[in-house]
């Protein structure tokens, strides 16, 4: 499994190389990002965050003096824009109450410890605390979204119903345990989920192909396909 996992890194970044995430210019701007990112895609996410740096108001403090209505005008593009301000006001009030408004403070914690209290949070997700910890903290968390469930699935190294923490322990005990490693590994799959392994998975342009138990599957059926056409052409 460890040479599994390693070889599917080195595939990846060989064919795409440093995917230099998460975009953000603070710890505070990367934990908005993953907080917008919930169901929508990150171009809608970043016209949300330019539309907060534009008015000044991307820090902790300066968001807790707003009007909620204002920021759910603000954050609109990123979609679900009330619920979502819903989430980012939870998340700064338990940064206030908890640490003064520290992040710094806050990234002290074990990341264990940490990881309990931010999904303690309403609207905080496993995969939203884990971007927080591993993105704004540089706390060794592997990050498991939608394309790692399909991609690894669908090679065949997890079952298609393995859940979140199930999935997020085939890496952290098979690879070696580096904020380096996990932050470049997750930015690998999103950029192979988005460019091949879609719903509809293009395959043959894929760098994973040669061990994908799914491709493997697909040019058998496709050349059961071919050899049954040709035996009814023939007849
Ligand atoms: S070969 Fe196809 S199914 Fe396998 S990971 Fe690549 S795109 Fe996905």
């Amino acid at each position: 499994m460890k040479k599994s996992l390693l070889g599917i890194y080195n595939k990846l970044y060989g064919r795409f190389g440093a995917q230099d995430w998460w975009p953000g210019d603070s710890a505070f701007e990367v934990i908005v990002g993953a907080i917008l990112t919930q169901n929508t895609a990150w171009a809608n996410v970043e016209k949300a965050i330019y539309n907060l740096k534009k008015h000044k108001l991307l820090s902790s403090e300066k968001l807790s003096r707003t009007k909620p209505s204002k920021i759910a005008d603000l954050i609109r593009p990123s979609g679900y824009y009330n619920i979502k301000t819903c989430r980012l006001l939870n998340f700064i009030n338990y940064l206030n109450t908890e640490y003064g408004g520290d992040l710094k403070r806050m990234f002290k914690q074990k990341a264990d410890a940490l990881r309990k209290r931010l999904l303690g949070i309403k609207g905080i997700g496993p995969e939203t605390a884990d971007s927080i910890l591993l993105y704004a903290g540089d706390k060794p968390v592997f990050v498991v979204d939608a394309y790692t469930k399909r991609i690894f699935s669908r090679y065949g190294l997890l079952s298609e119903g393995a859940s979140y923490d199930e999935i997020q322990r085939l890496f952290l005990h098979n690879l070696p345990k580096s904020v380096k490693l996990y932050n470049e590994y997750h930015a690998l799959i999103v950029r192979a989920g988005k460019d091949w392994c879609r719903k509809n998975p293009k395959c043959s342009l894929c760098s994973l192909q040669k061990g994908c138990r799914y491709a493997k599957t697909l040019i058998k059926n496709t050349s059961k396909d071919i050899e049954k056409a040709e035996i009814a052409i023939a007849n």
